[in-house]
């Protein structure tokens, strides 16, 4: 259908009590593209992330993907939270971590599969964890660990990726691996946005950017619409 694999989000706006953290954000993309959200401090940027991804309800607009109301418990949309809103010292091994991806489609009610722990073993095989998958997440890098996340991510079989500052606290050979995985990730088909700080890479790693501050600045193919222009309208004070 048209609405195949889309995500279509009109007039949203989000606050928090009396703070207007978002309004009139307006786009529409869909797989196999990749996509920057860019903005200063207190954009907003991880507030549209989590608007997304079902953790912070809108005051109004609507968030369409493939044609229906976005619901939080939609499997099909994985979320990567900011790094530094993840507890790293929390116990639980990379392949645990990458595990937790299949409870959304299993519930409560479903036991864990040989079909679950294929998905598990792929995933682990994909981002190049099965050495790995018995370290506790807070022996690893931060490269790896933003792989361990991804990874759960396709072991939850997620067609859209939510990525808050998925490069920050990265060397520059982990940004580079992290780059060539985000290509790999929009050809086999999934739908990538991403917040970004670093506005120099982001041609060379996006297809398509939303400038915004509160409010949509400039949304469109990273060619058109990231100019000397947009970028200072977003940044100015
Ligand atoms: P940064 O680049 O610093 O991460 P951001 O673009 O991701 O910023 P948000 O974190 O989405 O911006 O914040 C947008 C606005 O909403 C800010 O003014 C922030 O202070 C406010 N805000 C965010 N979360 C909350 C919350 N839970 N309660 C109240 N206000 C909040």
């Amino acid at each position: 259908t048209a609405h195949h694999h889309r995500l279509e989000v009109s007039n949203l706006a989000v606050s928090y009590r009396d703070i207007q953290a978002l309004q009139g954000i307006n786009f529409r993309t869909e797989c196999s593209r990749s996509m920057a959200l860019i903005g200063p401090n207190g954009a907003g940027k991880s507030t549209l992330l989590k608007s997304l991804a079902g953790l912070v309800r809108p005051d109004a607009g609507k968030i369409l993907w493939r044609g229906k109301a976005l619901v939080s418990s939609s499997h099909e949309i994985a979320y990567l939270p900011q790094r530094g809103d993840v507890d790293w010292n929390f116990p639980i091994t990379v392949r645990g971590l990458v595990e937790m991806g299949r409870y959304p489609n299993l519930g409560l009610w479903k036991r864990y599969s040989k079909h679950d722990e294929e998905i598990v073993e792929r995933a682990l095989t994909a981002m190049n964890l099965l050495d790995l998958q018995k370290r506790q997440i807070s022996a690893l890098s931060g490269g790896q660990q933003q792989r361990t996340f991804i990874a759960r991510a396709l072991a939850q079989e997620a067609h859209v990726l939510l990525l808050d500052e998925p490069f920050t606290g990265l060397d520059k050979p982990a940004q580079e691996a992290l780059s060539q995985l985000f290509r790999e990730l929009t050809k086999e088909g999934r739908l990538l946005i991403a917040s970004h700080h670093d506005l120099q890479t982001v041609p060379s790693i996006f297809d398509d950017v939303l400038l915004l501050k509160r409010q949509q600045v400039a949304f469109g193919p990273v060619k058109e619409v990231f100019t000397e222009e947009t970028i200072k309208t977003a940044y100015a004070s």
